[in-house]
């Protein structure tokens, strides 16, 4: 076995050793140019070289402090121990049977486990994919099914991913859906509780918008045409939008007394990114089908359909699955990244990391008037930029401050139907002190704005 030369062995230092993106990063850049398709961008153009805990090395030798974790993926950090020890001894053993042609151990350790990790305790199975959009588009399917029904409810603000049934579920039309049509029919969008720009103010919001997503199904669908609801618990490229409380319960319920499947897209909020393993427990609720991807695998590519048994096994055999769908692989990594989780306890190293950035970045919203709102729970923590003394958002801003952390060593992400919006996803095993440097960077781009 080669020596691991990234991951936790990698030395926790930020360092800006040339400018950014450095001669050996642009010479990459360019043979990209002429090779990759143009539709695949990138928020920082520099080339990766090896990672892990907080860090992450240019082939320039910059180090760059991550406050991205490969979009909420790497939130055990990158060639985690657990990850690389399992999934190695996979790579050793077998690389791909087919889970539909020879099943292997690691899928249904996989699914046990996201039995017992999910919310609620009845009965549940799972079936596991490669993406996230296959995970959400699968759940559709098995309610389908299930119900005998074909509409699907999304929400404002909604990202589910890039097929076609996904992008139909996804609101943002630029840069998700522009020129991408005609997309799946039977999808149906309503509104959202997001507080900061509820017009009648946040304390009316969870109430005014229940009411009005509920009436809109009851009177433009019809409840008993929906088969699901597919909501995320925070809306990830929506903003990091919380929905105010008491909005996820009522659409749960709604759900319930109607015989809709509940679907909360955990895909981005998951595995401990919010200080839980689900960011729907937080007011108790109980999906009936939860997917899951992003954080699971420690990098590797995994998602799942996880809920209610009856739900899952409405589809005929042979009816859900792929060809690589659960490659024991990304099953082993899966595994290991849950033992981390667990033997780190990483929900607690999530709740730490927004008790440490949130009082900070809020402090800097009294000095900075263009910070509209700092919100967010755990390790999924935003800020949204407005123009001075209005709520119009800011995406000039958010942009000019991303590429500011950038020239520092500091990698953020933006997010927001209106690109207003900062976005910290840290790995969840990253040091205090590469954290609080990294607000450090933030704080002082603010002042070259
Ligand atoms: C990223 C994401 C998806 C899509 O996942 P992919 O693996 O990119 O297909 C779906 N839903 C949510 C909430 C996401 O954040």
């Amino acid at each position: 076995m080669t020596e691991l030369s990234g991951g936790p062995s990698l030395p926790q230092e930020r360092r800006v050793a040339t400018e950014i993106p450095g001669p050996k990063s642009q010479e990459l850049w360019a043979r990209k140019q002429a090779t990759v398709a143009n539709g695949v961008g990138a928020v920082l153009p520099v080339f990766a070289k090896r990672a892990g805990g907080g860090i992450l090395e240019d082939v320039d030798g910059n180090a760059f402090i991550d406050f991205g974790s490969g979009i909420a993926v790497t939130s055990v950090g990158n060639s985690a121990e657990a990850v690389v020890r399992r999934a190695t001894a996979q790579l050793n053993d077998f690389t791909h049977t087919c889970a539909m042609v020879t099943p292997y151990e690691p899928y249904v350790a996989v699914c046990e486990a996201l039995a017992e990790l999910t919310p609620g305790d009845h009965a549940k199975k799972s079936a596991l994919f490669n993406s996230g959009a296959e995970a959400v588009e699968n759940a559709v399917k098995a309610a389908r099914a299930y119900t005998k029904r074909q509409a699907v409810v999304v929400f404002d603000h909604g990202y589910h991913g890039r097929t076609n049934l996904t992008m139909a579920l996804t609101a943002k039309n630029m840069p998700y859906k522009h020129g991408f049509g005609p997309f799946a029919p039977e999808v149906y969008r309503v509104p959202v509780a997001y507080p900061y720009r509820w017009l009648t103010g946040p304390e009316n919001c969870a109430k005014e918008a229940a009411h009005q997503a509920i009436e809109q199904i009851t009177k433009q669908v019809g409840a008993d045409n929906v088969a699901a609801i597919v909501i995320e618990p925070v809306l990830g490229e929506g903003g990091f939008i919380e929905p105010a409380k008491g909005f996820l319960p009522a659409i749960a319920n709604f759900a319930k007394e109607n015989g809709i499947v509940f679907v909360a897209d955990e895909i981005q909020s998951g595995f401990c990114r919010t200080g839980q393993w689900f960011a729907c427990e937080d007011e108790g609720v109980v999906p009936d089908l939860i997917t899951t991807a992003k954080g699971i695998a420690g990098g590797l590519p995994l998602a799942a359909v996880t809920g209610r048994a009856e739900i899952m096994d409405a589809a005929h055999a042979g009816g859900l699955g792929g060809t690589y769908g659960g490659n024991p692989v990304a099953c082993a990594a899966a595994l290991g990244s849950i033992e981390t989780m667990r033997e780190q306890n990483l929900n607690a190293r999530a709740r730490r990391i927004g008790e440490i950035m949130k009082p900070r970045l809020e402090a800097m919203a009294e000095k900075y008037d263009i910070i509209g709102e700092v919100r967010g729970r755990g390790a999924m923590i935003a800020i949204e930029l407005v123009q001075s003394g209005s709520k119009e958002p800011n995406p000039a801003a958010t942009g000019a401050l991303a590429k500011a952390c950038h020239q520092e060593g500091l990698l953020v992400l933006t997010t927001g139907t209106y690109g207003n919006v900062l976005r910290f996803l840290p790995p969840l095993v990253i040091g205090e002190d590469l954290l609080n440097e990294g607000l450090d960077i933030i704080e002082a781009a603010f002042t070259t704005l």
